[in-house]
């Protein structure tokens, strides 16, 4: 864009602002179905036993780089952290970081308000922006919504019982198909205890030490730094040699393996049906035992990981807490809004269909009970007053402007309500409103006391 010449005398023009890349504005077209995913969420939740926790956007970095791992792609070149100065001498500069994800805030926040001394099981659920120095396409976005839970405790509230591990994901696979989210996926694996993970990753080392050589330079740098990591990598020609790496199944302890084969029995239990992955290990360093993920085939591409999870029996202690074993999820919400959207278009059937008919109009597709338009702007105050006086009864109500010609006024009450009120000198002072009902065309006058009756759905 360029600026006006300063001798034409015209305002220089000044450079547009965008929203900063890989961050969106999400429009009322959108909001209603994101308030039905989070409200769905929030519900199903409960029905389970969840309290909602809401912990700060930014943490003292050192809590992701201990929580998540140094040695991760999030805390090693993702996460947007900055020096916050010292404000006054009483105050140190720290640094800070906008959460990259939010197990780890939720776990620090149950060590500090001694919600683990408790000894009760902690089940508390989240909704809110994460932020990660990504690579924006669709479906990764900088800042993106995470719908998570996690279930924690000391050892003594049955927090370590693959019983747990199983609840959760019969949640999720209820929640799904709740919002109506076909063709969905669930993916398990176990990583083992911290002790079984260190045996597998010396195997992996080992194994990878002759072939390191042939892969890209990403995988000789985990083959060196951590080599579980390895087996998350998407690189096409590198996939052969993954695949003949040993498998973290032949590294499970005896008491590994009892976990996770009594979870597979409980899901069994329930009729929840997974798909056992080998290579699933996920991207954070806490995780132990139970590792997930739900996929669908609709709507995300190459991005299709729709949500993921895991047990962190060790992330209490890692974080300066006590022994509190738990396991967890996060949903990528941008990726369940999008899933819903493709499969809408698609026309199959969800619980979303009146979230995305796609009307448009003011607080998304549902029509207003009334649109007021005063005929000349005297009118004005009594239009207001009397839309005041219809949103108290709970009616949806929008007010035009009494400048307006008739036909602009009838346009916009056609598009946005299902009545339109007019509101002139006449009608004052005979204490009535004309009503227009556009779905059958029939016009006339209402007395005022008999309005709200007249204009509820
Ligand atoms: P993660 O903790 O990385 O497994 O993330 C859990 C879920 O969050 C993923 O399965 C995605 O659905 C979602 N997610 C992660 N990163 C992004 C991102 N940059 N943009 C949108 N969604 C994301």
């Amino acid at each position: 864009m360029s600026n006006t010449d300063p001798s034409s005398g015209k305002t220089p023009a000044r450079p547009t602002l965008k929203a900063v890349r890989g961050t969106r504005d999400l429009l009322p077209a959108e909001t209603p179905l994101w308030n039905h995913v989070e409200a769905t969420a929030r519900a199903v939740f409960a029905r389970y036993g969840f309290g909602e926790i809401r912990t700060p956007i930014f943490e003292d970095t050192s809590l992701f780089a201990r929580g998540v791992g140094e040695e991760t792609d999030i805390v090693s070149k993702e996460m947007f952290t900055w020096e916050d100065r010292a404000r006054a001498a009483s105050e140190k500069a720290q640094q800070l970081t906008l959460r990259p994800e939010n197990t780890a805030g939720v776990v620090r926040a149950a060590i500090e308000h001694k919600l683990i001394e408790t000894g009760a099981l902690q089940k508390l659920y989240y909704i809110g922006p994460q932020f990660r120095r990504e690579r924006p396409q669709k479906g990764r976005y900088r800042q993106f919504w995470q719908i998570g839970a996690e279930v924690l405790g000391a050892p003594s509230s049955g927090a370590e019982s693959p019983l747990r591990d199983a609840e959760i994901l019969e949640m999720l696979a209820a929640y799904l198909n709740e919002l109506g989210v076909r063709d969905w996926k669930l993916e398990l694996n176990s990583v083992g205890s911290a002790d079984d993970r260190a045996r597998y990753n010396a195997a992996l080392r080992e194994a990878l030490q002759p072939v390191k050589h042939l892969m890209c330079e990403d995988n000789q740098r985990r083959a060196e730094t951590n080599p579980l990591r390895v087996l998350d990598s998407k690189d096409e020609a590198d996939q052969a040699i993954i695949d003949a790496l040993p498998k973290i199944a032949d590294f499970l302890s005896p008491d590994s393996r009892a976990h996770f084969d009594a979870v597979l029995a409980a899901l069994d239990a329930c009729s929840v049906a997974y798909t056992l992955n080998p290579r699933l290990v996920r991207g954070l360093d806490y995780y132990t035992r139970t590792t997930f993920e739900f996929t669908v085939t609709t709507g995300l591409g190459t991005q299709n990981a729709l949500l993921g999870g895991g047990r962190y029996d060790g992330l209490s202690e890692m974080l300066g807490g006590p022994r509190a074993p738990g396991i967890g999820f996060a949903i990528g919400e941008d990726r369940l809004i999008l899933t819903l959207q493709a499969q809408e278009e698609l026309g199959a059937p969800s619980s979303t269909g009146s979230f995305t008919a796609g009307q448009g109009g003011v607080g998304g597709t549902k029509k207003l009970d009334a649109y007021i338009a005063p005929l000349s702007p005297a009118q004005n105050p009594a239009a207001l007053a009397l839309a005041k006086e219809l949103r108290a009864a709970g009616l949806t109500v929008e007010v035009g402007e009494g400048s307006f010609k008739l036909r602009k006024s009838f346009d916009i009450a056609d598009s946005l309500a299902r009545h339109i009120l007019l509101l002139g000198e006449d009608e004052l002072a005979t204490d009535t409103v004309t009503v227009k009902t556009f779905a059958t065309g029939e016009q006339s006058k209402v007395e005022r006391t008999a309005l709200i009756a007249a204009l509820r759905p």
